[in-house]
């Protein structure tokens, strides 16, 4: 039994030599990409937030709406898909409305659509035209929505459509401000559920000049709240693959990538 006793002295080393040159290289990253942060949300503002599935919301952005809520602002959630992958939808979307009430949103600002969960990608032109038709109804000054480059296809394939309608018309909606979030992305979020005390940076592959990513620092309160909100999402934490991807986002900041016409709008082709 010398050689397994080996073996395992070796991999023993060998994890604790990556780990720690994984660690040193996030500090140095975290060190040489400074991101500014993002201004806090304001009394009257009207924030529209594109929600792929029931707790992408309080993922993503839990602890923005939490504020924006608190400070005085209007915000709606567009649920876009039912959630029912597993054919959980009736569990999913209440706690969906138990998360909402948490971070400060009455059932009347939840709008539902009901696509199928997975098949955004191949929507019809009805879900470009109801997107659009979402946003110029509620008129928002902020929309927050999922990256294009998002590794799940229904988050990827909603931020490429509310960029397709920003970039269409630009000067019909000239003030607004626009902000892409990530959740599913090869080694994201990073520093990983070991260390979830630190800040949130964005993947090394999406540092690039093109992106400006901002970051919205939550005081206690709002982590709290935020933490709260993820918690309701029981069916999700019950996986063992998800759990550890809804509470790696509970952290000091959330990550925010300003888009404007300029910013690219190619897909990055991380995975999950
Ligand atoms: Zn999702």
């Amino acid at each position: 039994m010398l050689w397994l006793n080996r073996l395992i002295l070796v991999s023993l080393i060998i994890t604790v030599i990556l780990s720690v040159r994984y660690l040193s290289r996030l500090r140095s990253q975290q060190r040489n990409y400074p991101i500014p942060e993002a201004a806090a949300p304001q009394a009257g503002d009207r924030i529209l937030v594109f929600s792929p599935h029931p707790d992408d919301e309080s993922i993503a952005v839990g602890g923005y709406i939490y504020n924006a809520c608190q400070n005085g602002a209007i915000v709606r959630i567009i649920l876009v898909t039912d959630g029912n992958k597993q054919g959980l939808k009736e569990k999913r979307y209440a706690e969906f409305h138990q998360a909402a009430a948490l971070l400060g949103i009455s059932s009347g600002q939840l709008v539902f659509w009901d696509y199928r969960d997975g098949k955004v990608k191949s929507s019809d032109n009805k879900l470009f035209k109801q997107v659009e038709m979402g946003i110029d109804k509620f008129d928002p000054m902020v929309i927050l929505y999922p990256h294009p480059s998002d590794s799940h296809t229904d988050h990827s394939a909603l931020g490429c459509i509310v960029e397709k309608i920003l970039s269409s018309q630009p000067e019909s909606r000239p003030n607004i401000l626009a902000y892409r979030y990530l959740i599913h992305h090869w080694f994201f979020p990073q520093p990983g559920i070991i260390v979830k005390d630190k800040i949130v940076i964005p993947p090394e592959r999406l540092m690039g000049i093109n992106h400006e990513w901002q970051q919205y620092i939550l005081a206690s309160e709002a982590k709290h709240s935020k933490k709260s909100a993820i918690y309701k999402y029981r069916s999700q934490l019950k996986n063992p693959f998800l759990a550890p991807l809804l509470l790696g986002f509970i952290r000091p900041n959330e990550l925010l990538e300003k888009w404007s016409s300029g910013t690219s709008n190619l897909p990055d082709q991380g995975t999950f």
